[in-house]
């Protein structure tokens, strides 16, 4: 297949070149570091920050800021950018759409992009003081959206409703391949942080708090040099404990996002194992550990299954359990996205709405996210590296 005239396997083995020579990912003081035999000042060190990471140039050549001198020094000595390209775009009806991008190595790291976002967002608090004009890019409208960013390639957490957890653990994210994923992104739509309502969401493929280093290393160039605010990236976890603890030390930090998906531990224990190790007490408590900022809440995502925890009884336990967290919440409900060969159903959308009255009337704010990209695959849960590879499962409309 081809991508904007170049062949995919260009694309990849682009992609594959040596992580030493790759500038895109490393923070100031690595590149720094890195750069440090060419004698830069810490201006060019900025201006180089600023070219990577707000320009997203693609070759050391479009640092323009740069003269042309030292351009053509620090190419010569082997060193490119390697911004990570988009190698694969699927686009769903809804105009979502779900991307493979082109890893450090052969791998593929798959990210969403969905315009106007997908209620999760609904009763948080982040300001909304950048441009609320329609805007006309990339032959889309949208005066809002949301990216939704991989952390690792499969996930080991093995949660029995997730298609991701049918690859198994395949490997760690870079810094540099997770917020290189929103740079790819943010460039395909021309969209720019500081002017358009762009919101992050650690909720693609992977645990985040598994591959904790990579993913705050991600955060802070995210937060840095890339200027998004920290108050529009929200991190969802299924429960790591020591990650969730160290989370709490964190001075720039997304809002957090625990996925409870049931009401206690008997019925979380048969659909998350991870509970075996981390109870839902024990996560409450490593919660409670987080000093929140003025109005944040924190969310439990609740992924509905037909049957299994959709009931008046399990609202009614949720109730009880948010109130005892003793700390700003709100929940957002999802229902179950399907998946081949994965055992469960998806709850009736009146079951939704009245699992959402329950929770509200006995005062638990409660959102329903909508799916966004089912019929590509790019809804919560379904990421599997379905690509041109995997055709059986890519639907939807590909480039
Ligand atoms: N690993 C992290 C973040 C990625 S999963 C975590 O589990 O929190 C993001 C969200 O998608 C989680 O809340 C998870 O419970 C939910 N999810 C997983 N599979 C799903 C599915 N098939 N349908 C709907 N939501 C799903
Ligand atoms: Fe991993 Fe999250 Fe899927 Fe669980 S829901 S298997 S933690 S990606």
């Amino acid at each position: 297949m081809t991508t904007g005239g170049k062949t995919l396997t260009t694309l990849l083995d682009a992609g594959s070149a040596g992580p030493a020579a790759r500038l895109f990912g490393l923070s100031n003081e690595e590149l720094s570091d890195r750069l440090r035999g060419f004698g830069l000042l810490r201006y060019r060190i900025r201006q180089l920050e600023t070219a990577l990471y707000r320009q997203k140039v693609a070759e050391i050549q479009e640092v323009t800021t740069w003269p042309k001198e030292l351009r053509d020094q620090v190419a010569a000595a082997g060193f490119r950018v390697g911004l990570p390209q988009i190698v694969e775009t699927f686009r769903s009806v809804d105009g979502t759409e779900r991307y493979l991008i082109a890893g450090n190595d052969r791998q593929t790291v798959e990210t969403v992009w969905m315009p106007e976002g997908d209620g999760g967002e609904e009763g948080d608090s982040a300001p909304a003081n950048e441009g609320d004009s329609k805007k006309e890019r990339a032959g889309k409208e949208w005066s809002r959206a949301t990216i939704c960013v991989s952390s690792q390639i499969g996930c080991a957490v093995n949660c029995q409703f997730c298609l991701t957890a049918r690859l198994g653990m395949i490997r760690n994210l870079t810094a540099g391949e997770i917020a290189g994923q929103v740079a790819a992104v943010l460039k395909r739509h021309e969209a720019e942080s500081g002017r358009d309502r762009i919101n992050l969401v650690f909720m693609g493929m992977g645990e985040p708090f598994l591959n904790y280093d990579a993913f705050m290393a991600a955060v802070r160039l995210l937060a840095g040099p890339m200027e998004i605010a920290e108050s529009r990236m929200t991190v969802s976890t299924s429960g790591i404990v020591p990650g969730i603890l160290r989370f709490a030390q964190e001075k720039v930090r997304p809002k957090l996002a625990i996925s409870l998906n049931a009401p206690n531990d008997k019925i979380r224990e048969g659909i998350m194992p991870v509970t075996r190790k981390w109870s839902i007490g024990e996560v409450v408590e490593a919660v409670r550990q987080v000093p929140l900022r003025p109005r944040e809440r924190v969310t439990f995502e609740y992924v509905l299954l037909g049957g299994v925890n959709d009931g008046p009884q399990h609202a009614d336990e949720v109730v009880k359990l948010v109130r005892r967290a003793q700390f700003p919440a709100k929940v957002n409900l999802i229902a179950w996205n399907p998946g081949p060969d994965v055992p469960f159903t998806t709850p009736q959308a009146e079951d939704v709405a009245r699992f959402q009255t329950r929770l509200r009337e006995q005062g638990v704010p409660a959102f329903v996210r909508r799916p966004r990209g089912r019929d590509i695959y790019a809804a919560c849960g379904q990421l599997k590296k379905t690509g041109s590879q995997d055709r059986e499962q890519g639907a939807g409309c590909r480039e």
